[in-house]
């Protein structure tokens, strides 16, 4: 079997971020064990881990190493530790830097719910068993970024606080494109989230969604207001495959979207960049933090630094089947009664971080060979 030689860089961070590191590093060893990929696998430091080692949370040589990666593994930052050090270069300053420098303009979070911890959400079992959506987030642009911004003062008791909610052409066409690519990788649906009726630029954000998907005739595409899309998203979420929205209103969907899968621990993400000469960059981390409160006690879930792992063969390096393969592995563990400690299913089969991993593998290698 010829191999596809990949460079990753893994950032495990502080905290949790460097336990749940270790479970990510044994899972590229097993795929690369079973499958046409090896990694070349070089670790740095980002968040406090950095701050210690270099002075700042992200030097620009691990930016550069970045971008010369083919993808780019993350596990968490953050901690009391570098709570009183300067803004300017607390852990959390690397994450934002990473993300600019990259150009990390998309943002998946997907929200599935592994049938086994349907009891975990605080919606009824019935309306979310089997749930399996994705949300694409604009990251770049939009309220976040535009311009102007701040805080006038318009007189002794009263001042005006104002953002600018901009977008342009190439920002809307790049991040529908990527929609529609991935929606056509799965149901073919895909239903995109504006304000048009209030906002000219998501006014402008459905027209040019609409101009793109003339590309994608396969592709159902249909409009929602975001008012009626979060209602929706608890109503009857699995009537959404992918959603396509905008930087605030992704913001406050995804996490949304994200809880009605009832865990912290088990939720992946990936941020990507525009492709260029072919690569399509992409940077994989779990949705939580460096959890301080059980830092180096061994007991943090995996399951979504391991479901990262997944989003990158699936993302990156088009293998989906191996994605697919790790989360039926993971629902069988689950479905056994194992769990770790955030998610305890039966108080007696509560694993440690690498028990879990371990356990998660041993599945891995009886699906494979059945
Ligand atoms: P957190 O996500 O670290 O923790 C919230 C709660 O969830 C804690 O009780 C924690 O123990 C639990 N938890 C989180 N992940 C878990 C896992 N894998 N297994 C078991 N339990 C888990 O959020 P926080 O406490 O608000 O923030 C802690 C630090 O992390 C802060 O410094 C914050 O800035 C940083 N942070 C970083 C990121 C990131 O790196 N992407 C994201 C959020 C917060």
């Amino acid at each position: 079997m010829k191999k596809k030689n990949l460079d990753i860089l893994l950032l495990p961070g502080d905290g949790i971020g460097k336990e749940i590191s270790l479970e990510a590093k044994n899972l590229l060893d097993w795929i690369s064990k079973n499958y046409e990929f090896e990694f070349e696998l070089t670790t740095d430091e980002i968040g406090g881990a950095a701050v210690d080692k270099y002075g700042v949370p992200l030097t620009d040589h691990t930016v550069q190493m970045a971008q010369s990666s083919d993808a780019i593994l993350l596990g968490a930052v953050g901690g009391p530790k570098w709570e009183e050090i300067p803004f300017e270069i607390r852990p959390e300053r690397g994450l934002l830097k990473i993300r600019k420098e990259l150009d990390l303009f998309a943002n998946f979070r997907p929200a599935v719910v592994f049938n086994s911890l349907r009891d975990a959400s605080s919606l009824k079992p019935e309306v979310i068993d089997s749930l399996d959506i994705l949300i694409i987030r604009e990251l770049t642009g939009g309220i976040y970024f535009g311009e102007p911004r701040g805080i006038e003062i318009l007189s002794d008791n009263q001042k005006r606080g104002f953002n600018t909610l901009t977008y342009s052409t190439y920002e809307i066409e790049r991040i529908a494109r990527v929609a529609f690519e991935v929606a056509e990788k799965r149901k073919k649906k895909l239903c995109s989230v504006d304000k048009a009726n209030v906002l000219e630029s998501t006014a402008l954000w459905r027209e040019i969604v609409s101009n793109v998907g003339k590309q994608f005739p396969n592709v159902e595409l249909s409009h929602m207001y975001v008012d009626n899309a979060a209602m929706q998203l608890v109503r009857n979420p699995r009537q959404f495959d992918v959603i396509v929205t905008t930087n605030m209103f992704g913001d406050i969907l995804s996490d949304c979207a994200a809880m009605l899968t009832g865990s912290l621990g088990m939720l992946p993400s990936a941020s990507i960049m525009a492709s260029s000469k072919n690569k399509r960059l992409g940077l994989y981390e779990p949705v939580h933090g460096s959890a301080p409160d059980i830092a180096g006690k061994k007991i943090a879930n995996p399951i979504a630094m391991l479901l990262s792992v997944g989003m990158m063969m699936e993302y990156s390096f088009n293998a989906k089947e191996i994605n697919l393969l790790l989360k039926k592995a993971i629902n069988n563990v689950l479905k056994s009664g194992h769990s770790t400690m955030d998610i305890a299913i039966e108080s007696d089969k509560v694993l440690k971080t690498h028990e879990m991993g371990y356990k998660i593998i041993n599945e891995l290698e009886k699906l494979k060979n059945e």
